[in-house]
């Protein structure tokens, strides 16, 4: 037996425990928990065999309430003495995609983000929000596929773009190629723990009894790729080459300390969408680019809430299962240094920043993004959402 002894400084103390699943070599990937530095395997610490899985799915589907138990006894059991083939150091084990991802939406919560891509994508628009964008979180359907785990390597794609010296107002023919325009997106990932059957959609009120917790998400974009294919149905293989998940799972109950209002809504909501008090989450991102933090997004100032995120994915009926997956879209505060992609960043590659004594716009061939986060947690200090790191590897 042993005792664990977090450093106090950690952002993965007891008021965290995050979920995942790890191997280590000769054994098939389970379910584990992180205390500091350790990784702490669930089987053998509380002794269920829903934890002696690959994936977090089977305990998800339980639902809310055991959500809660579990937590409560984990909390009990890491502060006691545990099993010693339980425990490994992070350094010596692998970490595998969390859950199955079973379905996948990206929304737009971001006002800052969905102006700033108003005005850089139409920029003759006197509007930079569209009409639609205050009275519903706009999103589209993704890819589940190629969603994967951070570390893994993202291979630059191909696809169709128009030329690079395409005079303006021409109709130039497109070319397929390597993306010269590969960004980034700094969003977090809401899982979906039970879901909904068609036809009965999920209220605004009870929808956060439905999401299980939160991952960082970086939706890889090529933005010449997108930028031709998307009118008029929306983001298509400009996005659906690659998206990187943390390998931790934060609860929604390790977020209570993190509860925040959200902006101002105005002009106000449809019935549907109605909270008295709608609630986003002070989780404060970065984004470090080769070695170098480039930017602060802040989660807090995230137009619409996760919950109401949930309500108008079911609104029409739409079943949902244990396993989807919401991206908030790109996280953007109102300050240059809190822009979560980089063609905003640098203003549609017009403005270079420097990236380690180089003038940078866009992602370039080994280039390596790390995206990561923390929030308040409830004994005082913060918790971690581990990373969600991904290296350009050269077309193929
Ligand atoms: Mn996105």
């Amino acid at each position: 037996m042993t005792r664990l002894r977090p450093p106090a400084s950690t952002t993965y103390g007891l008021d965290n425990l995050p979920y995942g699943v790890y191997s280590v070599p000769g054994q098939t990937p389970r379910v584990a928990t992180r205390v500091g530095g350790q990784v702490i395997d669930l089987t053998l610490l509380l002794g269920e065999d829903v934890f002696a899985r690959p994936s977090l799915n089977a305990f998800m589907a339980q639902g809310h309430q055991r959500w809660a138990q579990v937590r409560a006894r984990l909390r009990e059991a890491v502060s006691g003495d545990v099993p010693d083939p339980a425990v490994h150091d992070l350094a010596d084990v692998t970490l595998h995609l969390p859950f199955e991802v079973t379905d996948y939406v990206d929304f737009y919560a971001s006002e800052h983000h969905a102006a700033n891509l108003g005005r850089l994508f139409r920029p003759d628009s006197a509007e930079p929000l569209l009409p639609n964008w205050k009275h519903m979180p706009v999103g589209y359907h993704g890819r589940t596929a190629s969603i994967v785990v951070s570390g893994t390597d993202i291979v630059r794609p191909h696809g169709q773009r128009l030329p690079a010296d395409a005079p303006a107002g021409s109709r130039p023919a497109p070319e397929f190629g390597p993306t010269r325009r590969l960004d980034v997106e700094a969003e977090l990932g809401f899982v979906v723990g039970v879901g909904n059957p068609l036809g009965e959609p999920i209220g605004v009120t009870e929808a956060e009894r439905h999401i299980f917790g939160v991952v960082l998400f970086n939706d890889w974009s090529a933005r010449d790729i997108q930028a031709w294919e998307y009118v008029p149905l929306g983001p298509h293989l400009g996005k659906s080459f690659a998206s990187t998940v943390s390998a931790w799972v934060v609860p929604m109950e390790a977020l209570q300390a993190a509860r925040v209002p959200t902006p101002t809504q105005e002009p106000g909501v449809l019935p549907y969408l109605a909270l008295a008090e709608p609630w986003g989450l002070d989780i404060a991102v970065e984004i470090e680019w080769n070695g170098q933090v480039v930017s602060r997004p802040p989660y807090a100032a995230m137009y619409w809430s996760p919950a109401q995120m949930l309500a108008h994915l079911t609104a029409n009926g739409a079943p949902t299962r244990t396993g989807d997956l919401f991206a908030s879209g790109t996280i953007s505060g109102p300050e240059r240094e809190q822009r979560g992609a980089f063609v905003e960043l640098t203003w549609g590659g017009t403005e270079p920043v420097e990236v380690a004594g180089e003038p940078r716009t866009f992602v370039e061939d080994g280039d390596e993004v790390v995206l990561r986060a923390t929030a308040p947690g409830s004994d005082g200090g913060r918790i971690g959402f581990g990373e969600a790191r991904g290296r350009i590897l050269p077309a193929r």
